[in-house]
């Protein structure tokens, strides 16, 4: 199962809130926590929206949390065709 986790590089900006507020919110801290748990399907397309839109590539994506494989979403498709 996917989890959506917030690194330490978070600066509170809340262009995840702005992208999907029934996923992130901006916490009195000026951090940014997930309301949900796992990766609601019906807001993935979001989600990773906000992934690429983060300026600090703070919000990742891991696959179990006790697992240390970390698959990490920051950069669209990741492919350049040229
Ligand atoms: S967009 Fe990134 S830096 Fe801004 S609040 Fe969300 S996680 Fe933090």
């Amino acid at each position: 199962m996917e989890h959506i986790i917030i690194g330490p590089e978070c600066i509170g900006t809340g262009l995840c809130e702005f992208t999907d507020p029934d996923v992130f919110e901006v916490t009195d801290e000026g951090r940014s926590s997930v309301l949900v748990e796992g990766v609601p399907k019906d807001h993935r397309d979001k989600i990773e929206e906000a992934i690429r839109a983060c300026p600090t590539h703070a919000i990742r994506l891991i696959q179990d949390p006790s697992s240390r494989s970390i698959a990490e979403v920051t950069e669209g498709s990741g492919r350049d065709e040229r």
